[in-house]
């Protein structure tokens, strides 16, 4: 297929891997276009086949629970971003010589000539937040824009809409990153580093090569964090265009070609004529919401990007005010009887609680649920002065009862011995009982939330009903 744009679809016979929120889309646009789409799918259930009756009513060939063979004569393999790579549907297509495309590579190569630039993020943690936080500042620049990828507008309406950008705030997962050769953004950040996702890529350095392709081909600016080395050295690994520039973001004080903090205000000493002597204010701590230091970092990578695409300081400012977090990321519920209960139910893996733990001083942790091959050790070990006790739940709560013993065992521990879905009450009961006043009550599970919940939203909505009915008995 090359790597261009390609333009003409007229009977191409193009593989849709995968039923779901990237391929159903997919398989209707790429249709549309002309060509011969065939969709495969490893489930045959009852939704599947009513996916299936709908997309073959508009002429799309699917295959029902057959998620490996290649169809005949396939040119093309898009995937939906989650499908593992050792998959023998992509070894077969890898020995026939045939592409593979996730759904940010078709819409990258579907884009008009005239496309607007993207300005690219990913890490472990924060991309939602710093991508919300991005097309905010975009937008009081009076720039036509919209955060795209795991939220809001989907890559490809916002390649294909009717909607005219100037500049694409995007969002991309290290899966997505994975299957897009040729993407080139205007400019990137990677905000984090940590081990997530790694029965999926295989090895840490596989996933960091993943994230790290977001800067292949930048044009203004590689935007990395000061205080994570592995991702300056991704950035430094980087092929770029000539003069682009590597960009960091700190906590502290910046040095010339870094955004930073200083004495509470957010400074760019990055984008302003005399980096070495001056440096441009841009916004207060307190203009951020919830202001929590990993918080902060978000905001600094968003103005990165946004002052790499010529926007004026007062429009960081503007946006970041005008930012607010969306559900379940450190959300204040309610406070019942001095004690405030917090929403965290989006730190799915360690490192995002490990930011939530160190922004309380005196925490009942409520933990648990699906780890995903994750080790807590040092979580435990670096949050352990901060709790007064934990309650947990879940499927692999084991292995964080064995974290703390080792690493906190002066911590009491609740070990509801739970996982369905009312454990939830429960244990918002049991860290009333420990908590004190002036406390804070935490969910921050450090893992999935598929063995008790839907997704993470059911369970932080279960978490705000439990307090709720706290609050009402109190
Ligand atoms: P993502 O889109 O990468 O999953 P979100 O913005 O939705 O990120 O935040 C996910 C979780 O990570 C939340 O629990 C939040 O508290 C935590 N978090 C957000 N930003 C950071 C960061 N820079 N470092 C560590 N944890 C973070």
């Amino acid at each position: 297929m090359g790597s261009g744009q390609v333009t003409d679809w007229q009977g191409k016979n193009v593989t849709v891997a995968g039923l779901g929120v990237s391929g159903i889309p997919a398989a209707k646009v790429l249709h549309g276009l002309g060509a011969k789409v065939t969709v495969v799918n490893d489930g045959d259930d009852a939704r599947a086949r009513a996916q299936a009756a709908e997309l073959e009513a508009l002429g799309i060939a699917v295959r029902l629970g057959d998620g490996a063979t290649l169809p005949e004569g396939t040119e093309l393999v898009v995937t939906a971003p989650g499908w593992k790579p050792d998959k023998p549907l992509f070894t077969a297509a890898r020995e026939a010589g045939v592409d593979i495309w996730g759904d940010v590579e078709l819409a990258w190569r579907l884009r008009g000539p005239d496309a607007a630039p993207w300005l690219a993020v990913t890490g472990t943690n924060g991309k939602t937040t710093t991508v919300q936080m991005l097309a905010e500042i975009l937008k009081a620049a009076g720039l036509r824009t919209a955060a795209v990828g795991n939220i809001g507008v989907s890559l490809l309406d916002a390649v294909l809409g009717e909607e005219q950008y100037d500049v694409l705030a995007v969002e991309l997962s290290s899966y997505q990153l994975h299957w897009a050769p040729s993407l080139r953004a205007h400019s990137a950040a990677v905000l984090n580093l940590a081990p997530d996702h790694l029965d999926w890529h295989g090895s840490m350095e596989a996933y960091a090569a993943d994230k790290g392709r977001i800067y292949e081909g930048n044009r203004v600016a590689c935007v990395y964090n000061v205080a994570d080395k592995a991702t300056e050295d991704l950035v430094r690994e980087a092929d770029v265009e000539e003069g682009c520039r590597a960009i960091g973001f700190t906590l502290g004080a910046p040095a010339p070609s870094q955004l930073g903090v200083v004495d509470g205000i957010l400074v760019d000493r990055a984008f302003v004529e005399n980096r070495q002597k001056s440096a441009q204010e841009l916004a207060e701590v307190s203009d951020v919401d919830p202001p929590a230091p990993h918080n902060i970092a978000n905001a600094l990578a968003a103005a990165a990007l946004a002052r790499a695409f010529g926007v004026p300081p007062k429009a960081v400012r503007d946006g970041l005010r005008a930012f607010t977090p969306d559900a379940h990321r450190i959300a204040h519920v309610a406070d019942v009887a001095g004690v405030a209960y917090v929403d965290d139910s989006k730190a799915t893996n360690t490192h995002a609680a490990e930011a939530s733990l160190a922004a309380y001083e005196s925490i009942v942790w409520i933990a648990g649920g699906l780890a995903k091959g994750a080790v807590f050790e040092e979580l435990v070990a670096k949050s352990a002065g901060h709790l007064r006790a934990a309650v947990l739940m879940g499927a692999d709560r084991g292995l964080i009862r064995e974290a703390l013993a080792r690493h906190a065992p002066e911590v009491p521990v609740v070990d509801l011995d739970r996982t369905d879905t009312g454990a939830m009450l429960a244990a918002v009961q049991e860290a009333q009982r420990l908590a004190r006043p002036g406390d804070t009550v935490l969910l921050a599970p450090a893992c999935a939330s598929m063995d008790m919940f839907a997704n993470y939203n059911q369970r932080g909505d279960a978490f705000a009903e439990a307090v709720r009915e706290l609050g009402a008995g109190a």
